[in-house]
């Protein structure tokens, strides 16, 4: 026993000496990635983004203080994102070809490999609230529509009107959208959320939440909700969480593409979301991803012009940022 802890304390001193050591906790959450240009956002927008992202993560990295875990601190930092008309996702989720809002959300943990997922919901006012509930407290991965809803309900969730969805821009856009005739905007649905963790127990744990894409039609369902394209987590490699356009997202396998990368080529979380991100580019698909790997370090990866982004880290890194100059 006595060696043991000899040699614990020996490998942390020499981890600590050569900067190996693992992260007590960090936090990592996007807001979606998208066109965006500094002509087209105000000052006032700027800051209200960085507020409202400053807040998500603040109240992560308490939760994590105090021990909190991962999925825990998952849920409620997605939560907040969600209640805000600022993100495609809960509140600010964008609206279908039809005039409706469905929303999409997954969460897995990286411990267990436990994961669930809604998809096409109409009424549940936090999806991943949702997903984590089919994860617990169901014996299936992913619902889907009204299905979906009624588990919800059974399980006590907040369910709301449609119309609680509606936000005047998002409705605005579909409506430009539909005069001009155009298939889809990338710019129209920026917005979506996610969050990844590690917390002290070194447990990893990923969750995204978003209302899908602007115009979307026939019960289009994107990345967001299927494990291995936009969610993946597994404390052996990363955790992860995407935002673009999930057709491409899903066609790559690209969350679960990343966490096979380190674990089979030996690749850096940073390597391996590059290389991913190559890989969309390659395809002319575009947006972003966060990860975290299971000592800490981060990656915050995108080809478009900007992802809203943040993160906070045990050892006491931190930035916010929303276009691709601002670091
Ligand atoms: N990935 C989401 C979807 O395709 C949209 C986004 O992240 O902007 O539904």
């Amino acid at each position: 026993m006595k060696t043991k802890s000899f040699l614990f304390l020996l490998a942390f001193v020499l981890g600590s000496f050569l900067g190996h050591a693992r992260e007590k906790y960090v936090i990592v959450i996007h807001g979606g990635a998208g066109v965006m240009s500094k002509e087209r956002m105000s000052e006032e927008q700027r800051i209200e983004y960085k507020a409202k992202l400053n807040e998500a993560l603040l109240l992560g990295e308490d939760m994590l203080k105090n021990g909190a875990a991962a999925t825990d601190v998952v849920v409620k930092v997605i939560n907040i994102l969600e209640d805000s008309p600022l993100f495609n996702a809960g509140k600010g989720a964008v609206f279908t070809h039809d005039g409706v809002n469905e929303l999409d959300a997954s969460i897995m943990e990286g411990k267990t490999l436990n994961a669930g997922a809604v998809a096409g919901v109409r009424d549940i006012k936090n999806p991943i609230s949702a997903a984590r509930a089919v994860m617990d407290k169901s014996e299936h991965v992913m619902l889907s529509g009204i299905g979906a809803s009624e588990f919800a309900k059974q399980q006590g969730l907040e369910i709301v009107p449609n119309k609680y969805f509606y936000t005047e821009s998002r409705y605005q856009s579909l409506q430009q959208l539909l005069k001009q005739e155009r298939e889809r905007e990338k710019k129209d649905n920026m917005g979506t959320v996610g969050c990844v963790v590690l917390d002290t127990e070194g447990n990893l744990c990923a969750g995204t939440s978003t209302g899908g894409m602007t115009n979307k039609k026939y019960g289009r369902i994107g990345d967001a909700p299927i494990i291995g394209a936009g969610t993946y987590a597994n404390n052996l490699t990363c955790a992860v969480s995407c935002t673009g356009h999930g057709e491409y997202y899903i066609r790559l396998g690209f969350a679960r593409d990343i966490s096979a990368m380190m674990e089979y080529k030996g690749l850096s979380v940073d390597e391996a979301c590059r290389e991913e991100i190559n890989k969309l580019s390659a395809m002319d698909g575009t947006g972003g991803v966060i990860a975290v790997d299971a000592e800490g370090n981060i990656a915050l990866e995108f080809n478009t012009s900007g992802m809203f982004r943040g993160y906070i880290t045990a050892s006491g890194k931190k930035d916010i940022a929303i276009f691709k100059d601002d670091n």
